[in-house]
């Protein structure tokens, strides 16, 4: 039997709409949330438009443009370059407080439209070393939203352990690999689909996709 309802947080990138898949599969009903934050390329928020659009689920598009205005970055500014952090560093793609704010915002959207969960691509096998991707910060947070609105919800976080190659092999098995390669957006660069091959996102997501069908052949 299917579950309640969901909230997906949707970028309309890999990671995001392979959980819109698997939510589907799970949930009576789902309902897609994106933020904008100036993201540098808005080709990403057209992308979740139009894929929530053909999947004929309800799509909510919040401002989140203080987030750019309190914390320039890579992802938001041209003239911030994309970069791997150092030993011990950060990249330069990471936003503090990114997870935090979007999945409170997810949580008071959730209780406005009477859902229970609350679906995120967050991993922590990604290596970005992104500290709000870890599974301790969203059970912690899990905690914490439902202390602040009295509510029961249960963050779902599908990709937590699993690497790219597990990714694609989880959207295989939902049956739509090929639409998340086509469809979306991972690349830092704005290039749709299989990306400009040359930036970290691009070559994690090559990486993991030549690993998998490289499995799936062997197998
Ligand atoms: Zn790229």
């Amino acid at each position: 039997m299917k579950q309640e309802k969901a909230i997906i947080v949707f970028s309309g990138g890999q990671d995001s709409t392979t959980c819109l898949f698997w939510a589907k599969e799970r949930f009576k009903e789902i309902e897609a949330v994106t933020f904008d934050y100036g993201q540098r390329h808005s080709l990403e928020i057209e992308c979740a438009k139009e894929i929530a659009k053909e999947l004929g689920i309800k799509h909510h598009i919040l401002d989140m443009s203080l987030l750019n205005q309190l914390a320039p970055n890579a992802l938001t500014r041209d003239d911030i370059v994309v970069e791997d952090g150092g030993e011990g560093e950060l990249p330069s793609t990471f936003v503090p407080g990114r997870n935090l704010l979007f999945l409170s915002f997810a949580g008071v959207l959730a209780s406005q439209v009477g859902a229970r969960h609350i679906v995120t691509g967050v991993c922590e096998t990604d290596f970005s070393g992104y500290p709000d991707c870890r599974d301790i910060f969203v059970k912690s947070l899990n905690v914490t939203l439902n202390l602040s609105m009295d509510t029961s919800f249960v963050i779902d976080t599908p990709l937590m352990w699993l690497n790219k190659a597990q990714t694609w092999e989880l959207a295989d098995q939902l049956g739509v690999l090929e639409f998340v390669r086509e469809r979306t957006l991972t690349c830092y660069n704005g290039v749709i689909a299989d990306g400009c091959g040359e930036c970290p996102a691009c070559k994690l997501r090559k990486r993991g996709l030549d690993e998998y069908l490289s499995f799936k052949k062997g197998s």
